[in-house]
């Protein structure tokens, strides 16, 4: 959990409507990338059997971690500690070259739940620094999705952290300079360091498109628009989980007096909605619904017991699972592709 913000005494205390409410957002909780990942796990571990490796968490929430913690999975920081010839998921957030090729010399059998969109920004950091640009790398330092990307050309690209950092960077030939970003930044912020990286480097080119993912764009969307209604904010989601702390820091930027970031219903204090009438609601893209459900209940206990919806986008968007375990069972059914029969760590989204 972390420490709430303190409200702006420019705002006042209580607002919205005088029954007390939950402004849920939608779409909140698992995206695409993260629903593949835990299903890659999740498959791996009934057709495989236990254990399976996950290099790393495979997605950053600590429910999903301890769940299949107790279902096989073994979590380990480093390909090294995985045992040789055993079997190992690599997380949704992507590796680098040098783990595959790690993995590779130790004979380990991979199933890589990179999702497809982190992917997408490895092949871009490959093509610009095989045409010879340097590379700005807008994100996290220590993020393993952006250490993943970095490992494609470390020698071409540089991690930004954000505008604070612009004037920091050089680069070889400013008329040769490409930015791209992780995906689960704010998407405000990364724009205005794009604009300062612009000023100082006006030939600066774009990616063919904004890395920032559809399910974290639409998350802080949705935040964006019931952060001015309400008295407070709870984001689910943990603490290493970036695009759960930036949904924060959007709702604060958007017009929430206080927020909080809390990754269990019971981490909640009644003192912090004693002056509230309205309560949103949202969760990051690696939250199973299950969490948020807990937060409503509890919420209704505190008396706010009206929930209103408020869409601002649809997703349709799905990933099939990685190829070589999808082959796996595919075999194994006959060479049918066997239905969705796994008992989810949670339910889905909205
Ligand atoms: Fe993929 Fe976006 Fe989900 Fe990350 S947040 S796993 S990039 S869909």
């Amino acid at each position: 959990m972390d420490q709430p913000t303190a409200p702006s005494p420019q705002v006042p205390a209580t607002r919205g409507d005088a029954v007390k409410k939950i402004l849920l957002a939608a779409p909140r909780g698992y995206c695409a990338g993260v629903d593949r990942a835990v299903d890659a796990v999740e498959q791996a571990l009934a057709h495989y059997g236990a254990p399976i490796y996950v290099r790393k968490e495979i997605v950053h929430n600590k429910y999903v971690v301890e769940a299949l913690s107790r279902r096989g999975a073994i979590f380990v920081s480093k390909t090294d500690e995985v045992p040789e010839g055993a079997r190992v998921v690599f997380s949704a957030h992507g590796v680098s070259p040098a783990v595959h090729a790690r993995a590779e010399a130790r004979h380990l059998r991979t199933i890589d739940a990179t999702c497809p969109l982190v992917t997408k920004v490895h092949k871009q950091a490959i093509r610009f620094a095989k045409d010879d640009y340097d590379i700005i790398l807008v994100g996290h330092t220590g993020h393993e999705e952006v250490e993943g990307t970095q490992g494609e050309a470390p020698e071409r690209i540089q991690v930004v952290n954000g505008p604070h950092e612009v004037d920091a960077v050089t680069v070889r030939d400013p008329e040769k300079v490409v930015w791209i970003s992780q995906t689960t930044l704010s998407v405000d912020e990364t724009m205005e360091t794009v604009r300062l990286l612009r000023e100082r480097f006006p030939h600066l080119a774009d990616p063919p498109a904004d890395d920032i993912c559809y399910a974290t764009q639409n998350r802080q969307g949705a935040v964006k628009t019931i952060a001015p209604r309400v008295d407070v904010m709870v984001v689910v989601g943990s603490g290493n989980s970036s695009n759960s702390v930036r949904l924060k820091e959007v709702a604060l930027e958007a017009g929430a007096p206080v927020a909080y970031r809390v990754d269990y219903a019971r981490e909640l204090e009644e003192s912090w909605f004693a002056e509230a009438n309205t309560v949103g609601l949202t969760s990051g893209a690696s939250v199973p619904e299950i969490l948020v459900r807990e937060v409503v209940e509890r919420l209704g206990e505190m008396g706010f017991d009206e929930v209103e919806m408020v869409r601002t986008a649809t997703e349709k968007i799905s990933f099939s699972l990685p190829k070589n375990l999808r082959a796996d069972l595919r075999a194994a059914a006959g060479g049918r592709m066997p239905g969705h029969r796994r008992e989810p760590v949670a339910g889905h989204t909205c």
